[in-house]
């Protein structure tokens, strides 16, 4: 009140543009009916909008009395209303020829696990209803005879992600008591997944043996004492240890275990039903393979290699199986119900090899041919190299792709990449254009090259992604 005695001509410039600022009642009214949007995020858009001007011209920014009239603010306004409306959660283009890429949402569903995930949303189901006694049914049950029979494995259960499995497996078996791990299997997964500190939350004492490089049976033996529980092993997914090294095979553990007594638990990191060496992939052990080496524990992810959804699926000797089920930290890790639709589709795929390496999205990639990329890199190219011919060179490049997931680190698999060489703009504000578009598109920078893998971008994105790169450089697409 005592700012307006002042009239406009009064205050430092500072106040007089302050004084500029419409009401928030006054700038509805602008914006009434303009927008097709719920009431309150129109108005919690003006707030923001008004408030950021507030604090910029507080903080001293270059803002003028034009930037504060309606002309200028309603398109602001129109533009944060845009963003609002947006889902957060988008699907992407994965350009990164990672196959399991952990922040773009790591494995794809094929469409009968869709279908199933669209059935049992919308409708009521059977999750824990047996529907031949009629009574309270277990959500394992659904998967459990499935994963038994794919695997050999007496029993299992499946919960929230592998992490938790770990957690419940060693919660279960060895709380109070001591796990024998290999110094050399001590990992961290990311995301602060780190087998000591697992460990440590379940209660379980770790009694590392060996070095870094090389453990020894015999290392396994002087370790174990009556406080003993389990000897684990821990697939050493996301790094390699090369040069003098030497590990025991899970063989041998589990015959020095059965000697004292005592189970074996792998956690077998990316669990994957099938061997997919003959792709050119390194030899990793299949869950079947685990299995038949007497794991009495075996744990692994649903949505790593084998190309599920997110889900720690646990099996292994029905005595212990038992006990873990019973455990009632079991019921804060559980599974849902999505998660239990997508994996029965999923696991079904898998009692025929060959259609679960083509329907699998996952396996689809890893075992795709060098000559399939190859072509749905071309065709991408003769989408957009007329269209932007002067703006952006466009080449068809080698590259490697990876398994991601942190499986197979060292691997790499020979594809084919559309390389973007922009002439008059940075490859980085490229990316960053092509990051916050619609679809987002995500690359890599390489040699100031723009790389899109194909081998990560699904036939039927093209020709959104040619649309993307167009808009990116201000040009129809042909
Ligand atoms: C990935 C991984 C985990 C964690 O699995 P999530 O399903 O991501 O929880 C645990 N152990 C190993 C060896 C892994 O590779």
């Amino acid at each position: 009140m005592a700012n307006a005695e002042h009239g406009t001509g009064g205050g430092s410039p500072n106040q007089q543009l302050l004084r500029l600022i419409p009401k928030v009642d006054e700038f509805l009214g602008w914006v009434e009916g303009a927008a097709d949007a719920p009431a309150l995020l129109v108005k919690g858009t003006v707030r923001e909008l008004l408030a950021e001007l507030r604090s910029a011209i507080l903080a001293g920014e270059p803002v003028s009395a034009a930037d504060l009239d309606r002309a200028a603010l309603t398109p602001a306004f129109e533009a944060k209303l845009a963003v609002k409306l947006t889902p957060n959660f988008r699907t992407v283009i994965n350009g990164t020829g990672v196959v399991v890429h952990t922040n773009l949402g790591r494995s794809i569903l094929p469409e009968s696990a869709m279908a199933m995930l669209q059935q049992v949303g919308g409708r009521y189901s059977n999750l824990e209803f047996d529907l031949t006694t009629g009574r309270r049914g277990s959500r394992y049950s659904l998967v459990e005879e499935l994963l038994c029979e794919l695997t050999g494995a007496e029993a299992g259960l499946v919960v929230n992600n592998n992490a938790a499995a770990v957690l419940l497996v060693l919660e279960t078996l060895a709380a109070g008591r001591e796990v024998v791990v290999s110094r050399g299997q001590l990992v961290e997964i990311g995301g602060s997944f780190r087998i000591p500190d697992v460990m440590a939350k379940s209660g379980a004492t770790l009694v590392e043996v060996g070095a870094t490089n090389r453990t020894h049976l015999r290392d396994y033996q002087a370790a174990i004492t009556d406080q003993a529980a389990l000897l684990l092993k821990v697939h050493t997914s996301n790094f390699k240890v090369i040069g003098f090294t030497s590990e025991v095979s899970l063989e041998e553990l589990v015959a020095l275990a059965g000697q004292h007594g005592l189970p074996v638990m792998e956690d077998l990191g990316s669990g994957c039903f099938v061997d997919l060496s003959r792709f050119g992939l390194a030899k990793e052990p299949t869950v079947q393979e685990v299995v038949r080496a007497g794991v009495d524990v075996v744990t692994f992810s649903g949505d790593k290699l084998l190309g599920g959804p997110q889900a720690g699926i646990i099996l292994g000797r029905r005595k212990y199986i038992d006990r873990i089920k019973k455990n009632p930290m079991n019921r804060a890790l559980r599974i849902d119900k999505f998660t239990l639709a997508g994996l029965e589709a999923i696991l079904r795929l898998y009692f025929d090899e060959e259609k679960a390496l083509s329907a699998i999205p996952t396996l689809a990639m890893l075992s795709m041919p060098l000559e399939v990329i190859e072509r749905r890199a071309k065709r991408l190219v003769r989408r957009i190299r007329a269209a932007l011919a002067g703006r952006c060179e466009v080449q068809l490049l080698p590259i490697e792709s990876r398994v991601g997931g942190g499986a197979l680190p060292e691997q790499g698999l020979a594809s084919r990449a559309v390389a973007l060489l922009p002439a008059d703009r940075s490859v980085n504000s490229l990316e960053v254009d092509l990051r916050r578009g619609t679809p987002p598109v995500v690359g890599r920078i390489e040699a100031d090259r723009f790389l899109l893998d194909m081998r990560t971008v699904a036939d039927d994105e093209i020709t959104e992604l040619a649309a993307s790169l167009c808009r990116a450089f201000g040009v129809a697409p042909v």
